[in-house]
Order: structure tokens, then C-alpha cells, then sequence
């Protein structure tokens, strides 16, 4: 069962304990460690911040079983201190942000959490909409909505057509040099739908980790 939880109270819950043990100083310097030395993945949907996640997860495969849509990767040897966690790559899989998250309900650990989020005017998210995966970012260079050497400007809007929140996470904006997509941050989730649908070679929309 998934434990319903605020972000930053999930972490708070698991420093208090840590600290208890080791003192506030010794466990920031642990956590700056393992995010040192380990490769930045995506996270699962509800995931803790990276330390209390790595630490929190059990490895039990429970949420890769149950995502319908084998979006969830086990880890292999190159991730270091991530080893055989869950992952996502959204060019090869995104996240379908179902309705219910059953990875996250599937989270004996707490290791996934139902997530929420306040926004910056006071408005609260919770379930699907609240996810922050990470954030999506346009590589100009490669979006074909921009001229390049090579090539002219064209339409294109795949990504804004295919995001679950068109228009509040990401919408076509009209500039100087043309018409492109403009992710807004704040309400993007890091799904990643937009980077799987993207039709240039090499995506020109990426997720970038927050963290
Ligand atoms: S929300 Fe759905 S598609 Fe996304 S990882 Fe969880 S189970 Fe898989
Ligand atoms: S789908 Fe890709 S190429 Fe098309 S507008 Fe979006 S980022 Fe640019
Ligand atoms: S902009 Fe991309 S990553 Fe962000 S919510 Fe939309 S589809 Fe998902």
C-alpha cells in the first residue's frame, strides 16, 4: 500500500530518523555523496528526493510489475549506488501518469509516495497532475520549428499534441523567430510523452532531472 505523503514531509520523516542516528551535518554530507557518485536517473512517479529514495527502496520490483505500460526499467550494474532501482528513459518508454499511479500504490516501502504539490499562487495538486518527474526542455537546435543550416523552419507541435496537459505544461508560443513549444515548469510533470513522440533523430524535447 502507498503511504499518502507531502514531498518534502517524506524526506523530513526520513532526516529525522537519519539525524537521530548521525547528526544533521554527517547526514547532508552522506546524501551530497551518493548524489555524487550516482548516474541521475529518472525516477518513478510520487519517487522520494534521490538519497531517501535510494535508501527507502527496497529493490522488490513491485512497481515495474505494475505499470501497465513496462515504462519502469530495473537499474543494471552502471548505475552505481542505483543498482537494480527503477528507472525511466522516455525515448524508449514514458510515463502514461494513469489515472490511479499503481506503481505508486504498488510501493510497499514508501519508497513512492501519492504525490503533491503546492504551485507558486497557493493552487494544490494532487495524483497525476502533481508528478515532477522532472522537467521538460527544448533543445532549439534540434526542434524543427527552428531554422538550422541545413533546413527551413516547419510545423511542428508533436509535443504539445501528445502532452497529457496541453496547453498548461506546454503550449506552442508565437515569437519573433516563429512559432515554437514553450514548456511552463511549474506544470510540467516530467512524463516524458512529449519526448517520446518527438520525430527528430535525436529528441529535440528532453526530461531534465530537477534535482
Ligand atoms: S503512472 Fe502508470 S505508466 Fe507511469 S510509471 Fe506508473 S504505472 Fe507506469
Ligand atoms: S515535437 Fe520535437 S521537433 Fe516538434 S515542436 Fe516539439 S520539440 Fe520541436
Ligand atoms: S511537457 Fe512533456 S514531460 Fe511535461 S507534462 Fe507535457 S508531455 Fe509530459
Amino acid at each position: 500500500m502507498s503511504r499518502k505523503l507531502d514531498e518534502s514531509q517524506g524526506r523530513g520523516d526520513f532526516f529525522k530518523s537519519l539525524g537521530t542516528l548521525f547528526g544533521g551535518f554527517i547526514a547532508d554530507q552522506v546524501e551530497t555523496v551518493v548524489e555524487k557518485v550516482t548516474p541521475k536517473q529518472l525516477r518513478p512517479p510520487g519517487a522520494l528526493s534521490e538519497f531517501a529514495f535510494l535508501t527507502a527502496c527496497t529493490r522488490c520490483d513491485k512497481c515495474i510489475e505494475a505499470c501497465p505500460q513496462d515504462s519502469l526499467i530495473k537499474a543494471g550494474p552502471s548505475a552505481g549506488l542505483g543498482l537494480n532501482a527503477p528507472y525511466l528513459d522516455p525515448r524508449s518508454m514514458p510515463c502514461f501518469l494513469c489515472t490511479d499511479l499503481p506503481c505508486v500504490k504498488a510501493c510497499p516501502d514508501g519508497a513512492l509516495v501519492w504525490p503533491t504539490r503546492t504551485l507558486a499562487d497557493g493552487e494544490v495538486l494532487e495524483g497525476p497532475p502533481a508528478v515532477k518527474i522532472g522537467t521538460a526542455v527544448v533543445k532549439e537546435s534540434r526542434c524543427l520549428t527552428w531554422a538550422s543550416e541545413d533546413r527551413a523552419p516547419q510545423d511542428c507541435q508533436v509535443c504539445v499534441d501528445r502532452c497529457p496537459y496541453p496547453g498548461v505544461a506546454i503550449r506552442m508560443t508565437d515569437t519573433e523567430s516563429g512559432r515554437h513549444p514553450e514548456v511552463i515548469d511549474e506544470r510540467c510533470t516530467g512524463c516524458g510523452l512529449c519526448v517520446f513522440g518527438c520525430p527528430t533523430p535525436e529528441p529535440a524535447i528532453v526530461v531534465l532531472l530537477d534535482r
